[in-house]
């Protein structure tokens, strides 16, 4: 029996609702969320995502900031402007995207945001609140997924989480944030000796690789619920994931499109992070 689709577009529509509530309560008291996004050099595929985060943010009513910088801007001058954004007002969340030119330390700039306003929940106090189950900023992706799943009202709680890929904006968050909901997790990357024999005990396989056809159906187990992250490109330059989704779609019992499932839910929080912050500041 074919997989029933997990929505991303429809999930992450409701919420932006819900969103627009808090916004008009907001505004009521005559304030606006503001989110900072600074882009760095000129990368094509950063200034999508920079845009689309922008409009997004128009749609529902935020203001949004776009502070565009050389490519050759040293990493002292950014740090001056992240702290500038630290101190200013009218910005409640900070984005700085990434990759950054590689003569700058990523870390150091994440580092200098202000925890309070890093939406982006990449700064190592936020992170170190997720591990130990506190109130935090969510990094974006994962949390979009637990929202997804939630949707689809199935209990992390007990459940087998097989997570492929341990990057530290998706993959890691995203198994401490099931192990934070009870999930048994089990963590897979490039150096795991038998790939299929991990994913294929999953009750739920999330893939965040950035290999196309890397997940086929003899990598899932029968009624598995599977997450596609990944947004890679076929050879006709069509967004896909790394699960081969035709074939992976009849043995699964939930399955996630790409594009229309992580995608969307992923700018989505970030608004609802945004929109968390200036509410704290409440
Ligand atoms: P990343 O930093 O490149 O991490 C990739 C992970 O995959 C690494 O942990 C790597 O293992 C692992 N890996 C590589 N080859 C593997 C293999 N053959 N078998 C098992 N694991 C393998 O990427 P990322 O930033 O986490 O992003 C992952 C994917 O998600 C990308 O396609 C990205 O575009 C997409 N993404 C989508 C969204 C969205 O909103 N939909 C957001 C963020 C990212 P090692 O650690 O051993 O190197």
């Amino acid at each position: 029996m074919a997989a029933e689709l997990i929505n991303g577009k429809e999930i992450a529509q409701e919420l932006r609702s819900q969103l627009v509530r808090d916004i008009r309560y907001l505004a009521e008291k005559d304030i606006i969320p503001g989110l900072a996004v600074v882009l760095v050099g000129d990368d094509p595929a950063s200034r999508t995502y920079v845009t689309m985060k922008q409009k997004a943010c128009e749609k529902l009513g935020l203001y949004s900031r776009l502070i565009e910088l050389e490519e050759t801007i040293s990493e002292k001058e950014l740090l001056d402007i992240v702290k500038q954004l630290n101190n200013d007002d009218d910005i409640d969340g900070i984005l700085v995207q990434l990759p950054l030119p590689k003569h700058i330390e990523e870390t150091t700039i994440i580092e200098a945001i202000s925890p309070e306003k890093d939406v982006d929940g990449f700064h190592p106090i936020n992170i170190g609140r997720m591990m130990t189950g506190q109130d935090s900023f969510l990094p974006c992706t994962p949390y979009g997924i637990i929202k997804l799943i939630e949707a689809i009202n199935v209990p992390l709680e007990g459940k087998h989480v097989v997570v492929v890929g341990r990057s530290n904006i998706v993959g890691k968050p995203m198994g401490q944030l099931c192990l934070n909901r009870n999930a048994t997790v089990t963590y897979c990357h490039s150096k795991t000796s038998d790939l299929q024999k991990h994913t294929s005990q999953a009750d739920i396989l999330i893939s965040a690789v950035g290999v196309r056809g890397l997940i086929t159906k003899d990598h899932v187990k029968d009624g598995a619920i599977v997450i596609d992250v990944a947004m890679n490109r076929d050879e006709e330059n069509k967004l896909c994931g790394d699960v081969i989704f035709e074939e992976v779609k009849e043995k699964a019992s939930f399955i996630t499109p790409v594009p229309g499932g992580v995608g969307p839910m992923t700018i989505t929080m970030l608004l609802y992070n945004t929109i968390k912050s200036t509410k704290r500041k409440l």
